[in-house]
Order: C-alpha cells, then sequence, then structure tokens
C-alpha cells in the first residue's frame, strides 16, 4: 500500500495595502504618497506543522499601492508551476520550482528576469523557502548557515553571471564561509547583526519631528541614520543641518535619492551637501545605468555610493560590481527571485568584495532580508564590518513572527520559516478593497 505524499493543494493570493501615505510615513523624492501594500501568497500543503496548524508557506512582493493587483495577477499566473508539487521534493530542493518558474517561456517574454513577474516569483519562490523552514524546524538563515555549500551552489542559476562567478569559485567561497560558522552562529543569537534606521528621514516630516527621532535613534543604539533627500536642495541642507545637530559629528548619516537626479546633478548635489559628510549617496539615478553609477561615483568620493533595491537581477548586479560602480551593495529580499537569485548576489558581492547592506523596510522587507545577511555573517562572509540591514519601525505588528531588536540591532529570529507569515485579522482589515478598513474608508468618503 502506499503512502500519500503531502502536495502543495492551493496558492491563495491577497491584495493587501496600508493607507500609509496619510502620515507621510515612507515619503521620500520620487514616492511622494506611498501607500504600503504586499501581494501576498499563501501555499497550503496536506498535513500540519510543529505548531499543528495546516502547513503552509507564506511569500509576499512588497508594492506601495496602486498596482499591487497586477502584482497579485501576475503571481496568480504562476499557480499551474506549484499547484500539485510534492511537498518533500520542493523543500528538498527549491531550486526546482525557481527554475520552473523563471523558465516558463512564455510568462518570461514579459521580462525576462525583470519586474512584475520577476517579483511574483520572488514572491512564490520565497514561500517555498518559508515552508522548507517550517518543515526543517529551522528559522531560513539557519536552514542555509546548515546547508551543505555543494546543495547551495545546486541551489544558484549560474546563467549570465558565470564570466564574473563560476561554481566552483561559489564552492571555495561557502567552503571558507563555513569555518567558524558555529562560533558566529552563537554570537548572532548573543548580540543580533547591526542595524540603521530611517525612521527619522522620510521627506514629508517637519524639522522637529526629524530632530525627535534623530535623537531617539541614537538613544535606542543606532549607529547610523538615514535621510532622504532630492526634491529641493535647500531643503536637503536645512534638514541635513539639524539631523547632523542632533546626532553628533560622528554618527553615520547616509542619504538617499531614490533615483531623483541625472548623473552630473547627482554629483553636483551631493557634493554641495558634502560638510555634513554623508555616509553614502543611494540611489542617486536609475537603478539600470551602470555607466552613471560608475560616474557618480568618481565624482563623489569618498561619499560612497549604495544602490540595489530596485536592482532587477543578478545580471545587472554584476555589472555594477564589474564596473567597479558601488562601494555598498543593496539586496532586497522581494525585488529578485527569491532567496535563490540573492544567494547568488550574496556570492558576486563576496567574491568582489563588496559589502551588502540590505533594503529593508515596507512590509516585511525586514522581517525576510534579515534571514539573508544572517546567513551571509554566519557562513558565507563570516563579518558584519560595515554592514547594516536597514531599518524601519513600520508595520511589524502584522506579522506572526515580527522583527525584534535589541541596542540597534537585529536580533536572531528563532521561530521556523522566513518571518513572513501575517496575521490572520491584519489580512481581514487591510485586505483590498473588501477589508474592514477599506469599506469603512470608502463609506466615509462617498459619505453614506
Ligand atoms: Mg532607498
Amino acid at each position: 500500500m502506499s503512502v500519500a505524499r503531502a502536495r502543495i493543494h492551493a496558492l491563495d493570493t491577497y491584495d493587501i495595502r496600508f493607507p500609509t501615505s496619510r502620515e507621510h510615513d515612507g515619503s521620500d523624492a520620487m514616492n511622494p504618497d506611498p501607500d504600503y501594500s504586499a501581494a501576498y501568497v499563501v501555499l497550503r500543503a496536506d498535513g500540519l506543522d510543529a505548531a499543528g496548524r495546516p502547513l503552509a508557506g507564506h511569500g509576499f512582493a512588497f508594492t506601495i499601492g496602486r498596482g499591487n493587483e497586477v502584482q497579485v495577477a501576475a503571481i496568480e499566473a504562476l499557480r499551474a508551476h506549484v499547484l500539485g508539487r510534492d511537498v518533500d521534493e520542493l523543500c528538498a530542493d527549491p531550486g526546482s520550482v525557481s527554475r520552473a518558474l523563471i523558465g516558463d517561456s512564455q510568462l518570461r517574454w514579459l521580462g525576462p528576469e525583470k519586474g512584475v513577474m520577476q517579483m511574483a516569483i520572488g514572491a512564490v519562490v520565497n514561500a517555498v523557502w518559508d515552508l522548507a523552514g517550517k518543515r526543517a524546524g529551522k528559522p531560513v538563515w539557519q536552514l542555509l548557515a546548515d546547508a551543505e555549500p555543494e546543495w547551495l551552489v545546486g541551489q544558484i542559476d549560474f546563467r549570465y553571471i558565470a564570466d564574473a562567478l563560476t561554481p566552483d569559485e561559489a564552492l571555495a567561497l561557502l567552503r571558507a564561509g563555513r569555518e567558524g560558522a558555529a562560533e558566529r552562529a552563537a554570537l548572532l543569537r548573543e548580540h543580533g547583526y547591526p542595524a540603521y534606521t530611517t525612521s527619522p528621514g522620510w521627506l514629508g516630516y517637519s524639522d522637529e519631528k526629524l530632530t525627535r527621532l534623530a535623537k531617539q535613534a541614537v538613544a535606542d543604539g543606532f549607529t547610523q541614520i538615514k535621510l532622504k533627500v532630492g526634491a529641493d536642495l535647500s531643503d536637503d541642507v536645512r534638514r541635513f543641518r539639524a539631523a547632523r545637530a542632533a546626532v553628533g559629528p560622528d554618527l553615520r548619516i547616509a542619504v538617499d535619492a531614490n533615483q531623483r537626479w541625472n548623473v552630473p546633478e547627482a554629483i553636483e548635489w551631493v557634493n554641495a551637501l558634502s560638510e555634513f559628510e554623508p555616509y553614502w549617496i543611494e540611489e542617486p539615478t536609475s537603478p539600470d545605468d551602470i555607466l552613471g553609477h560608475a560616474a557618480v561615483r568618481r565624482g563623489v568620493a569618498p561619499v560612497k555610493v549604495a544602490t540595489g533595491e530596485h536592482v532587477q537581477n543578478r545580471i545587472v548586479f554584476k555589472q555594477l560590481l564589474q564596473a567597479g560602480a558601488i562601494d555598498i551593495l543593496q539586496i532586497d529580499s522581494a525585488r529578485v527571485a527569491g532567496v535563490n537569485e540573492n544567494l547568488a548576489i550574496l556570492l558576486l558581492a563576496a567574491k568582489f568584495g563588496v559589502p551588502v547592506c540590505p533594503h529593508a523596510g515596507g512590509v516585511g522587507l525586514c522581517e525576510l532580508v534579515q534571514h539573508l545577511s544572517m546567513f551571509d555573517y554566519v557562513a558565507l562572509t563570516g563579518t558584519t564590518e560595515d554592514r547594516v540591514i536597514e531599518y524601519v519601525d513600520h508595520l511589524h505588528e502584522h506579522f506572526v513572527d515580527p522583527v525584534r531588536m535589541g541596542a540597534g540591532a537585529y536580533l536572531a529570529p528563532e521561530a521556523p520559516g522566513f518571518s513572513a507569515r501575517m496575521h490572520d485579522a491584519s489580512i481581514a482589515t487591510y485586505r483590498y478593497p473588501d477589508g474592514t478598513f477599506w469599506v469603512e474608508d470608502l463609506r466615509q468618503h462617498e459619505g453614506v
């Protein structure tokens, strides 16, 4: 008699939107009114998890409001690739679903490997990793750190990057990364992973709020903050002066232009702020402009150049590294095609010796990306020097396993999985347009 194998029996999607634009939370030079949103996916599997709940993998793409329904539709288009998949096989080789999704020739036409479909693939692949972590009883950072280097190399798609990183080189980096991993895992559990905060610096905040939050950041133990810039130079000078006065001369202050400028303008603007000693300039120009970033880097040194939150895939990251265009590489957990592609990007950064300081914030991006940096520290580069994960204190209350902060650091997640699961009540409230918040909001605007 054959035993029934556990399978994926449903892929459910949810359009979740939070009304963050009303407080200017998340406002920057290019995105004045974001409603932080998640195109959220649940892979429902046969069987129960360790806590006795129906087994499921959770993932999402982050968007900022209108357009989230497009992102949800893209995730829906991937359903046929995962329905009916054997759960054990899937968890033993998440790369198999990554390859199947990226390799769908009709959907590939919409990219390839960029934009809405790439983010949809990331959401589904990350949900598979969440499921794999739950099945293994480990947080994803530990699942990755405990994995055999050969297996990790097998999870990576080297197509289009082998000229910069071969499988043999990746294997050597991962084998070297294993030395001392147990000691570093213990240090990680004790001290966490360093963070910086963007909370003081949103463009829509008053100088009083900026000053108060910057002082709070120092009191909370952060060693770096970040300001949004790029809308108006005189405003930026005034805000930077206020921030520098609030935190003192030694704390690192990064600035973020969110792609606002042309290349010459970027150089002029950053140099106009030099008296306040910006630590890095983030997204000075288009995320697709590799040579432009290289020119900015030459023009603003010693201010560092950082980018990555809108970099579409490992191939663009490869070129940014090959061109010497960035000092800081900013991975994003939900922009590229999930954990598998981010493994490739972490290895590229390690090969080129460029520190990774992840983008986070949004909805749940902190929850996800902490796992990748912690893996990098424990079992790849072995260091947190000049590395910080972005932290924004929004919307964590909607997650079942939210980030935990201590003394300016992310504390290591302990719960199995990818920390991706949202509370059922949050989904019921903020699901668009039929969640209870949005129904009430519509009623008020219609004056009913
Ligand atoms: Mg940014």
